[in-house]
């Protein structure tokens, strides 16, 4: 076999399994209605959840920001791209962060992904160091724990990670979860995390993607809602889901953000993200807590009761699970990658767009619809998928 046929081969097994994936081509802004191929279609899949992704004061001010600053940053943070709207953005981030975290500051960084992967490289860069690292982290943290140095134990619950972190005799200790799970939509009990850290000597490391801006007092994420307030708290967050534009950021103890800064290859050796970015960043935030964002959120918990109302007699009738969620993500798990596929099929040639999300991204056999809300969303809209889901044929396999 030759080296491309090697590659088509997998390609093929792929095929074969359900699992290959295809890039739709989006012709206008996201969420809720988007032109997808040509077509206009009602989206349930995108995380621009407050709908800021297109606001009119986010696009004049990245407007603002490109004459201001131009279009790109030039060179990386600490050779010359790290910019007054960068400093300012950090500034802002750090003193949301101390809401929670005592003396926090913040570092920002060009996408969560690689935020969890200098994150986890740089505090985990030692073999006297352990991760203890929840079994439904996102990727961007299983790809972090893989890269960094340090030895590494993966919890299915508190009290595996209790006998985990009573048994290692690591010098640091790293507990790391999602906020949200973003698969799932539930919550990680932050509090009894933190409870386990201060008992353990640990840092708890949470990645706020799903909860940032969402939830919380003001929009100030899932560490606030819990009520937490603790140094060990290492707060991650990204700005291209509820804050509808680009980057990440990690929010910690000064020590800890001076350390990354200092040493992680993350940020270290990669080019700033635009300058412009950050100006518009600036507004988001001032857009997320101010009225606009309170209003955006009530909107979302109404949606989010309607949703979970409507949703669960279907679910019953066609042996769907529904689990629980704590936030604007309801999964609806349907089983087989087949199955999942052919009711994304049927919702979208009802003029609804719902993925199906399928294994690696969740274990096998959990194949599902993520359905996600978006504060533009109508009453109306939920009434179009409750009526497209209820029209379903059920997948005979095959
Ligand atoms: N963490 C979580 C939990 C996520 O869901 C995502 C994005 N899907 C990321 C990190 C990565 O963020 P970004 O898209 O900014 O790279």
């Amino acid at each position: 076999m030759s080296l491309f046929d090697r590659f088509r081969a997998r390609l093929d097994e792929r095929a074969a399994q359900d699992l290959s994936r295809t890039r739709r081509l989006a012709g206008s802004p996201t969420a809720p209605r988007q032109r997808v191929d040509g077509r206009e279609l009602l989206l349930f899949c995108s995380n621009d959840y407050l709908g800021l992704a297109d606001h009119p004061e986010l696009i004049a001010a990245l407007q603002e920001g490109a004459a201001r600053w131009g279009v790109g940053a030039g060179a990386s943070h600490l050779i010359s791209g790290h910019s007054e709207a960068h400093e300012a953005l950090e500034a802002e981030l750090g003193a949301w962060a101390r809401d929670c975290i005592p003396e926090a500051r913040a570092l920002t960084l060009c996408t969560g992904y690689m935020a969890n992967l200098a994150l986890l490289t740089g505090l985990a860069d030692r073999e006297d160091a352990e991760l203890f690292s929840e079994r439904l982290n996102h990727a961007s943290l299983i790809d972090g724990a893989r890269l960094a140095r340090a030895r590494k134990s993966i919890y299915a619950d508190l009290d595996q990670l209790e006998a985990q972190l009573r048994a290692s005799t690591a010098a640091t200790k790293l507990i790391v979860t999602d906020a949200v799970f973003s698969m799932d939509g539930h919550l990680a009990p932050l509090r009894e995390l933190l409870a386990l850290a201060e008992c353990f000597d640990a840092l708890l490391l949470v990645d706020d993607a799903h909860g940032f801006g969402v939830l919380g007092p003001r929009g100030r994420g899932s560490l606030a809602h819990c009520g937490l307030r603790s140094e060990r708290l290492v707060w991650m967050g990204t700005l291209g889901k509820a804050a509808g534009v680009a980057g990440a950021f990690i929010a910690a103890h000064p020590t800890l953000i001076e350390w990354l800064l200092q040493t992680s290859r993350p940020t270290i050796f990669t080019t700033a993200s635009p300058p412009a970015l950050a100006h518009a960043l600036l507004k988001s935030l001032a857009l997320i807590e101010g009225e606009e964002g309170e209003r955006r959120r009530a909107q979302l918990e109404l949606l989010r009761d309607q949703l979970a109302t409507g949703l669960a007699p279907l679910a019953a009738t066609r042996g769907w699970q529904l689990p629980a969620s704590d936030t604007p993500i309801q999964p609806l798990i349907v089983g087989e990658n087949a199955a999942a596929l052919a009711l994304s099929g049927q919702l979208e040639a009802a003029g609804l767009r719902v993925p199906a999300i399928r294994p690696p991204t969740v274990p096998a056999g959990t194949a599902r619809l993520r359905i996600t809300l978006c504060a533009d969303h109508r009453s109306e809209d939920l009434n179009a998928l409750m009526l497209a889901l209820s029209a379903f044929e059920p997948f005979q396999g095959g």
